[in-house]
């Protein structure tokens, strides 16, 4: 749990807030928000400006809060027709349209009630007059005068599980003001004195109340700056302090000797030449692992560039020297597809190989886990199941994690922490910027694969719509007959869950039942036994099955040089990294392959009147699939994605729980990332330890917060 402020804690202390209680607590805890102090780490997504109903005009476009009593309603003349209600503050009347049961509603608003309404102010020019468009009310109760005295009043973003509590964004509000009202009262500083005065940063607590209530616009940037500063700072401290640790003490292990099998592997069993680019990542990679400090190397290439023979021919010259190898892979299907291609290559040169991942029966798992133990597996491939504290190596030497933006840093280290200071290789699909690096992976080496193998066609892309279907599927049809296999991706699994996206089940149906009746079809998504997608994969591979219907469970790693084909229904819902992964599913073998993007013309939009979701459709979307067309450089498509999705998206960082990007956005904060690189290895230059007096809340707030951390770099 994140302890952002250094407070003792007290377990379910959110229970006890103010309009929270058992359910809510829950649908908080499981969002990791425990503690009343976790609510001052919720970033507003939007501030409302408070004003009156005669001052509205001047805030047209504009979200205003305002409250007032209730001085008259009118129930709708037609069933779902809005209620509305009249409300007056005293400086002017305004009507609100109210949504929903109209029997509930003429229940639910009194004349003379208090309200606090939010709103967006528009001008209707038909009719020439101010309209308050209602985006949420809640009656007036003690304490809401309180809040209402700031000039500026947060939202937040009400997630999924928040939702099925019913709470609305003004109930959150209130949780979250009554959270700083009541235990923000010691929150202590977290950076020194004098790195504050140098950066011009805010004290801590000054920071977080300043965030959630304002005084100003200027304020909310000044604050802003100042948490993502300290978020920046700690992220690097961490970094500094494990290259300082690693350098100061930690002995690795060099691997001398080179043996045979990596060039026999090469010789006897590749059916390829490598690349020179990959000869040369192997060779840097190799003089790494000759050194006696541990390797902490990442190795990018794009995707179908060949990563996975570099990480097995480097394997390799570990076993030779008599170590263990760990392979982590980010799924299930992906350990189980990676295991047999390696396997395959192991098995030629007589070394054994494991696969270890979740879903294993108990018997057979004991099994895999004593050979593991006893050293007899060599090569342990699998899912994260690999870091368990059941997994005990007897000598791991060498690990490898595959699509290193799936996992984090904590995953890396406990990795790590599996064998005596092993070697590490992570293996990314996803180019990254500079400055971006220093933060994500700040303590690594990086070497580059910028070479795919020559036997590769570039894939030609397309961009269709529903009135080319029939088009396509003819395609489709004659590319099977020639021999070929095709993916068709669908964004989610069933109609249930949004309503109007195609869905893989229902389309599968249709697909084999009519358009392709007299093909073989198979289908695979998330919520089937990974056995099964793993079976249904297998046939696809062999050219059991013409057409594989899925979901984006197929989006990392596969490796089917046949399919040749690879249709992306509901293109604009995906991201660009994604459909770059998706369409790297193709163009792996000799033949021409092709990516054809289904995508919808109409837009749609969310309804907004009650609930934020967080997720609005713009037309960014299109700008993502004309990129997408236009190049195959995944260098280029990352650097847009970036651009278009913000960089915390795009690593997936506000998902994985480690890094809590809230304040930071490291589109626009480079500076500050700079800054804070520079202060955190000062630091730890001129105090290692943590041990002066005056770096005390630097070093309280990281043993709180990074404690886990702490022992895998050994810091006292
Ligand atoms: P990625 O870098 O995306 O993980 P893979 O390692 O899965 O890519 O490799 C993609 C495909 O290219 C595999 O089928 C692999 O056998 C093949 N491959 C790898 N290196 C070469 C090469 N030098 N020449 C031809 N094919 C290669
Ligand atoms: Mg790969």
């Amino acid at each position: 749990m994140y302890n952002y402020n250094n407070l003792p804690v007290k377990k379910h202390e959110i229970l006890y807030i103010k309009g929270v209680g058992p359910k809510r607590a829950e649908a908080f805890a499981k969002l990791g928000l425990e503690y009343a102090s976790d609510l001052f780490a919720v970033y507003p997504r939007d501030y409302l400006t408070r004003t009156t109903i005669r001052e509205m005009d001047n805030h047209r476009d504009q979200n205003v809060i305002i409250s007032g009593k209730i001085i008259d309603k009118y129930l709708p003349k037609r069933p779902n027709h809005p209620t509305r209600i009249i409300i007056n503050d005293g400086t002017a009347s305004i009507e609100c349209l109210i949504w929903g049961n109209a029997f509930y509603r003429q229940k639910q608003f009194m004349e003379g009630d208090q309200y606090m309404v939010w709103g967006k102010v528009t001008y209707n020019f038909f009719e020439r007059k101010v309209q308050f468009d209602l985006r949420d009310h809640k009656k007036f109760e003690a304490g809401d005068d309180e809040l209402l005295k700031y000039p500026l009043i947060p939202v937040y973003i009400l997630s999924g599980e928040l939702k099925k509590t019913w709470i609305k964004p003004l109930n959150l509000t209130k949780i979250i003001f009554n959270a700083l009202k009541n235990h923000s009262g010691d929150v202590k500083d977290v950076l020194t004195e004098s790195i504050r005065s140098k950066n011009n940063l805010l004290e801590h607590k000054q920071a977080l109340l300043r965030t959630h209530y304002p005084h100003s616009v200027d304020d909310i940037e000044h604050a802003r700056q100042t948490l993502a500063f300290e978020e920046l700072f700690f992220l690097q401290l961490v970094t500094a302090l494990k290259k300082k640790s690693i350098e100061q003490e930690e002995k690795g292990i060099s691997f001398d000797k080179t043996g045979e099998s990596p060039a026999r592997l090469v010789k006897e069993h590749l059916g390829f030449e490598l690349t020179e680019a990959q000869k040369r990542v192997i060779k840097e990679i190799h003089a790494d692992m000759k050194q006696s400090r541990p390797m902490n190397r990442l190795l990018q290439g794009d995707v179908g560039s060949g990563k996975t023979i570099v990480a097995v021919i480097c394997m390799l010259i570990a076993i030779e020297n008599g170590y263990q190898c760990a392979f982590m892979c980010p799924t299930e299907i992906l350990a189980e597809q990676h295991y047999k291609t390696l396997k395959d290559y192991l098995d030629k040169l007589g070394i054994r190989s494991v696969i270890l991942t979740g879903g294993q029966k108990k018997k057979l798992r004991t099994e895999i886990l004593d050979d593991i133990k006893t050293g007899k597996a060599q090569v342990v491939v699998g899912t994260h199941a690999i870091i368990q504290e059941t997994v005990e190596f007897k000598k791991l030497g060498f690990a490898i994690i595959d699509e290193q933006h799936k996992f984090g840093v904590m995953q890396r280290a406990k990795l790590r922490a599996k064998g005596l200071n092993p070697d590490v290789l992570v293996m990314t699909a996803t180019p990254i910027p500079r400055t971006l690096s220093l933060t994500v992976y700040g303590d690594l080496d990086v070497s580059v694969i910028d070479e795919l193998p020559k036997n590769r066609r570039a894939i030609k892309t397309g961009l269709r719509y529903e009135e080319n279907r029939q088009d396509v599927y003819k395609f489709l049809r004659d590319e099977v007959k020639k021999g070929r296999q095709v993916y068709i991706v669908y964004p989610i699994i069933d109609e249930s869950e949004k309503l109007d996206l195609k869905s893989a089940v229902k389309h599968y149906e249709i697909l084999s039942k009519e358009v392709f009746a007299d093909l073989k079809l198979g289908l695979v998504h998330g919520r089937l036994p990974w056995q099964e997608i793993d079976e249904t994969i297998e046939a696809f591979k062999h050219g059991k099955i013409d057409i594989l219907v899925s979901t984006t469970v197929i989006e990392v790693g596969i490796d089917i040089p046949n399919a040749t084909i690879m249709v992306i229904e509901e293109a604009q819902r995906f991201g660009l990294s994604q459909l770059h992964q998706l369409r790297g599913r193709v163009g792996r073998g000799a033949e021409q392959s092709y990516c054809i993007l289904m995508a919808n013309k109409i837009k749609r939009k969310e309804d907004e009147r009650f609930v934020f979701t967080g997720e609005q459709e713009t037309t960014t979307a299109d700008e993502r699939l004309k990129v997408i067309t236009e190049t195959t450089d995944g260098f280029k498509i990352a650097e847009t994605d970036m651009k278009l999705r913000g960089p915390g998206e795009f690593f997936g960082i506000r998902q994985s729980g480690e890094l809590k990007f809230s304040a930071a956005d490291l589109s626009k904060d480079m500076l500050l990332i700079e800054k804070a690189r520079e202060t955190a290895f000062e630091l730890v230059e001129d105090d290692p330890q943590l041990r002066k007096p005056e770096n005390d809340p630097v070093r309280e707030h990281f043993l709180m917060n990074y404690k886990d951390s702490m022992s895998l770099i050994k810091i006292a």
